[in-house]
């Protein structure tokens, strides 16, 4: 792979590695461990491996390493490594960085499973936590301590789809010497370049835009070598959490067609945030794309103008006229995975946040009115058809 390639070249030719067969697509090595021609073959390996030596499929894989390499190419980190979900990313990641004793900053507005690690796992380690209303920088400023180990943060928030300026908590982290964490998920691979904006490490759901196609779970930490090998790769392979050479393998083909997926369903995404901002039964339609979008002026700068693959509308009748809403889409299916070629809505109060108090959700703008929409790979004119007949339909 040359460094010189644009991201679509590198999503379909990165990280190969062909066997002796030279088949053209990828093999998938479903074996969990490897046969060493001698005796000392196997004991110099498990001093220290090589480049494309493997030992057991817990520790890497070769089909494993081509999606580790590929992914890493398309972030522009050093070193990736691959788990078994997204949860297990953030958690190895979490985890193979802090000890009892150490204080964390984090985003308030997080995926629950995220906030469990943090406030029920890691907290009950002994690690300290402090949230913080993630687009509010004298918030972060304030929160940092001399002994903060480590910020982490959902760069654009679900289901509210607020922007964190990565760049500017980056800074503020950074002068603590704090490392930054960044679940990058709902601003895609595509269009983030985190890395370069001051993240230390950059963790993905795969199971979203990377599948794309609602198949395999997968996750994925990015960062430098060091990191990567010295920190996160000790914790993971001791613990469990690496992913499947099958699933791995998916996720790789997902990244082929990646950046045709995800440029096609933003572009749907802002034909349709436009078509429906300003419908007399919405309070709110909230597309990060959108010119009127409260950070349009950050979304340009760490995202290059594109407002990722999701966007949220709030309809003014509440609760009722939301489910009227999901009831009546013939397109969308009904679901809570997002990234996928077919188009879902979400609503998240009743799923997704439901476990949330009522006061949190209304701290975080998740009302009763508020329906997620992923945008998938249909038509954007057809989609648009069906959510005005369906807001039709909730109104009345
Ligand atoms: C889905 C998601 C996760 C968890 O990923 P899994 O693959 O389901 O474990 C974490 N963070 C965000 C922002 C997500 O959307």
């Amino acid at each position: 792979m040359s460094d010189t390639w644009n991201k679509a070249t590198k999503m379909v030719h990165g990280g190969t590695r062909r066997s002796q067969y030279n088949e053209v697509s990828e093999a998938i090595f479903l074996t969990q461990g490897f046969v060493y021609e001698t005796a000392e073959q196997a004991e110099a390996r498990f001093i220290e491996l090589g480049p494309d030596e493997f030992i057991y499929a817990r520790y890497g894989n070769p089909t494993v390493a081509m999606f580790e390499d590929r992914i890493a190419a398309l972030e522009g980190a050093e070193d990736a490594f691959a788990t078994a979900s997204g949860m297990a990313a953030v958690n190895g990641a979490l985890c193979a960085l802090l000890k009892a004793g150490d204080h964390v900053v984090s985003a308030r507005a997080l995926f629950g499973s995220c906030l469990y690690i943090l406030e029920n796992i890691l907290a009950e380690f002994g690690v300290e936590i402090t949230l913080v209303d993630g687009i509010d920088l004298d918030q972060w400023r304030a929160a940092m301590r001399p002994d903060t180990k480590a910020v982490f943060f959902e760069s654009m928030s679900n289901p509210t789809l607020e922007v964190i300026d990565i760049a500017a908590v980056a800074e503020i982290a950074h002068s603590v010497g704090a490392t930054v964490v960044v679940d990058n998920v709902f601003s895609t691979p595509v269009f983030s370049s985190a890395i370069a904006q001051g993240a230390d490490v950059v963790i993905y759901s795969a199971t979203k835009h990377i599948d794309g196609q609602g198949r395999a779970l997968g996750g994925v930490v990015l960062g430098t070598k060091d990191f990567i090998r010295g920190t996160l790769e000790p914790y993971m392979k001791h613990t469990g959490g690496s992913l499947s050479p099958f699933n791995a393998w998916v996720l790789l083909k997902g990244l082929e067609t990646i950046t045709l997926r995800v440029n096609a369903q933003a572009e749907s995404a802002l034909k349709i945030a436009t078509a429906l901002q300003g419908h007399a039964a919405l309070a709110r339609t909230i597309y990060p794309g959108l010119p009127g979008h409260a950070q349009h002026a950050l979304v340009q700068r760490q995202l290059g103008g594109k407002g990722g693959t999701v966007l949220s509308v709030d309809l003014k009748q509440g609760k009722e006229a939301a489910f009227k809403f999901l009831n009546a889409l013939t397109i969308a299916v009904i679901s809570n995975n997002l990234g996928d070629a077919k188009s879902i809505a979400t609503h998240p109060a009743t799923t997704t946040h439901q476990r949330l108090p009522e006061a949190q959700k209304e701290d975080l703008g998740i009302t009763p009115g508020l329906v997620r929409f992923s945008v998938g790979l249909e038509d954007a004119d057809d989609l648009i058809a069906d959510l005005l007949q369906a807001l039709e339909v909730a109104q009345k």
